[in-house]
């Protein structure tokens, strides 16, 4: 390339911040010259490493700051080891359509059943697909509410946990609720109904969450709201780990 040329080609790349495509250039003119391919296969190869290196930085990006406890990709969960659940099921709310269709899951269960990684996996995909995710335990979320609420910045943060396309909460029910940090969650989820998902995992079933939220009013209205519109998926297979353990034991 004329070395004129390719200075300001340099430059206004640099300019519209398209870093791959500077960074490729040369590699690639090189190639369509030995290639001998057209002017459209040569900018398509440009703009396509372009949009890839974007789209895995984007997942990446998402995948922190949803904070996922552990990395758990759906290739990694056994369904044989789940023999009632819906695969199909699972492998389409893998896709995201739930998230732009504002649908919730809730995924009840005992311990140990793989509610939380399977929450995990369909979160991760869901960063994959561009949505911007948040893990966090029911407890967790009721803490940074409440902390919020004494530093005056209750209104921020409702509207943060409001913002994810998807927000997971995870074991609502080990440890029952303030009634302040009820009613702030109740908050939460009343900003996001029918307009953003949520997946919950859950050892209680729908009778007894009244024990954890408390108020018998509120647990109806936050019933009504979190299982409408939701895939409600029960897991009362017995325990991976358990299943593991007795098998190693031969
Ligand atoms: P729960 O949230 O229902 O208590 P977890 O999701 O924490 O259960 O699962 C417990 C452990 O067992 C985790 O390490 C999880 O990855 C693993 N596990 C559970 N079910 C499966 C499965 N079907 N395939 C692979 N790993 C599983
Ligand atoms: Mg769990």
């Amino acid at each position: 390339m004329n070395p004129a040329v390719q200075a300001v080609l340099t430059q206004h790349l640099k300019t519209l911040k398209l870093s791959t495509m500077e960074k490729e250039l040369e590699g690639q003119i090189r190639q369509a010259h030995e290639a001998a391919c057209g002017y459209d296969e040569f900018l398509l190869n440009l703009v396509e490493a372009e949009v890839q290196i974007r789209q895995e930085n984007g997942r990446k990006r998402r995948l922190k700051e949803a904070r996922f406890p552990m990395q758990k990709p759906l290739e990694t969960f056994d369904f044989e080891a789940a023999p009632d659940l819906d695969a199909r099921l699972i492998k389409e709310l893998s896709t995201g359509t739930f998230i732009k269709e504002a649908r919730n899951i809730i995924l009840i269960g005992k311990s140990g059943a793989g509610k939380t990684h399977l929450a995990t996996s369909i979160g991760m995909e869901a960063c994959r697909y561009g949505h911007r995710v948040r893990f966090i335990t029911g407890c967790g979320l009721a803490n940074e509410l409440t902390e919020a609420r004494e530093q005056q910045a209750l209104g921020r943060m409702i509207k943060r946990y409001a913002g994810y396309g998807l927000l997971i909460l995870d074991e609502l029910g080990y440890v029952p609720f303030s009634k302040i940090g009820a009613e702030l969650l109740f908050q939460v989820l009343t900003e996001r109904h029918e307009r953003r998902s949520i997946i919950i995992t859950t050892n209680l079933g729908f009778g007894d969450w009244t024990q954890v939220f408390g108020d018998a009013n509120l647990t109806a209205a936050l019933l009504d709201r979190v299982t409408h519109r939701a895939h409600i998926i029960q897991c009362n297979w017995d325990s991976y780990r358990l299943k593991q353990t007795l098998k190693s034991r031969g």
